[in-house]
């Protein structure tokens, strides 16, 4: 059976399609199968094996098939050396904190950033393994800078920042960690390897929710680190094997096949979303729209660098009423639906209220309640329509006759 190879040198739409699959050498199908099996055949004389490691076949919390090949298509979509995909996208940023992180060590990170990041690095971490943490608004470099110290073992931020859409300067920030001998981790779940590679950009992790994007359909969990195998292996012994946060062979198999699409799905996504900001930005009763793609948006100039081609599908906007009318728009939604994450194929909304315990940390135009629209790929006609009569039906837009 011919072997068949994907390089480098093949285009992101192709590795995304190709890499990591093959014909299965069993039956000749063109789709590799799911391999369920927890426990694989041991050799004849076991008794040398190192039970914790992961590498060979041994048992699924070791490394299953599945996960190896998912792992190979995001390696190739980062243009990353190794990856590591784990149980979700919080299973990879934990796990890389844990695996690389020591007692006394240092952590500069996001002030927006997902909230398990918060309660890992500002609670966890902190309390209860003695690592030293600081926030800071990584949207100016200087920040970043200022918070340095010698024990500063990495800075972790996430651009887009979940959930305002602030953008940090991935390379500036990679010039920074490395002048300084820290390490630089950037999440990219917001804009997905189709519109951002961290790694070219000097980072040395990039990580993600592959929930989101990379999966695409809303019907798996999974997170990948990408980066060197000498860091990776660790992430693999502790975070894998011995926290045990394996992906299921099922939820691996899924998320590759949803990967073939993610990019005709983010060009959609992209050009939906900047589309539907514009629209906003000129409604009455639209107090703000926050979208790297917009001129208005205060890391644009840094976004249109960073991201290419597009700024990816999530965007914030807040209304003018009060918090009973924002709820009210909400219901009043047919075609977008009103639940927590992002990178659906369907468009999604929450609205965060003006209790949120990190509002401090927000732009003040965040402070009066805000909604995360996740735009899907849906026609765009159809949800700016669902948007104006929601609008309409909440007293926020007058009836157009
Ligand atoms: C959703 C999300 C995560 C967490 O991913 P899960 O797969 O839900 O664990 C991490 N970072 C960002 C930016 C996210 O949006």
């Amino acid at each position: 059976m011919r072997e068949h190879t994907f390089g480098p040198e093949l285009g992101f739409a192709t590795r995304a399609v190709h890499v990591g699959n093959d014909v299965d050498r069993d039956s000749g199908a063109i789709k590799r199968p799911i391999t369920m099996a927890n426990s694989y055949e041991l050799p004849y004389d076991p008794t040398d094996m190192n039970w914790s490691s992961a590498g060979g076949n041994l048992y699924t919390r070791n490394g299953g098939v599945n996960q190896r090949y998912l792992q190979e298509r995001i390696a190739a979509l980062e243009g990353g050396e190794d990856c590591v995909v784990l149980a979700s996208g919080v299973a990879a940023l934990s796990g890389l904190f844990f695996s690389l992180l020591e007692q006394g060590d240092h952590v500069v990170f996001s002030s927006v950033t997902y909230i398990a990041v918060y309660r890992l690095l500002n609670e966890l971490f902190n309390g209860k393994f003695g690592v030293e943490t600081t926030l800071v608004d990584t949207s100016d470099p200087a920040n970043v800078e200022a918070a340095l110290r010698p024990n500063t073992r990495l800075i972790h931020i996430e651009t887009p920042g979940n959930p305002t859409l602030s953008v940090s300067d991935i390379r500036a920030i990679a010039d920074i960690a490395h002048r300084h001998g820290a390490l630089l981790s950037v999440d990219n779940t917001f804009a997905s390897p189709y519109n951002q590679r961290p790694l070219e950009l000097g980072a040395d992790f990039s990580v993600e929710s592959l929930t989101k994007y990379i999966n695409g359909h809303g019907d798996a969990m999974g997170g990948a680190i990408v980066g060197k195998t000498e860091y990776l292996d660790r992430v693999r012994a502790q975070a894998q094997v011995n926290l045990g946060g394996i992906i299921s062979p099922f939820n691996a198999w899924l998320i590759m096949r949803g990967s073939a699409t993610l990019p005709l799905r983010m060009k959609a996504h992209n050009e939906n979303a900047l589309a539907i900001a514009r629209w906003l930005e000129g409604q009455p009763g639209v107090r703000f729209v926050a979208y790297p793609g917009l001129e208005s948006h205060p890391g644009h100039a840094v976004a249109k660098r960073q991201m290419v081609p597009g700024f990816g599908g999530v965007l914030a906007f807040g209304l003018t009423g009060d918090h009973d009318t924002h709820n009210r728009f909400v219901s009043h939604l047919n075609v977008i639906t009103s639940a927590v994450s992002l990178g659906h194929d369907e468009s999604l909304i929450v609205f965060l209220g003006e209790n949120d315990e990190r509002q401090y940390l927000f732009p003040e135009e965040f402070h009066e309640g805000f909604f995360r629209l996740s735009v899907g790929i849906e026609d765009v006609e159809d949800l700016i329509a669902d948007l104006r009569q929601a609008l309409i039906a909440t007293g926020l837009a007058e009836p157009e006759n």
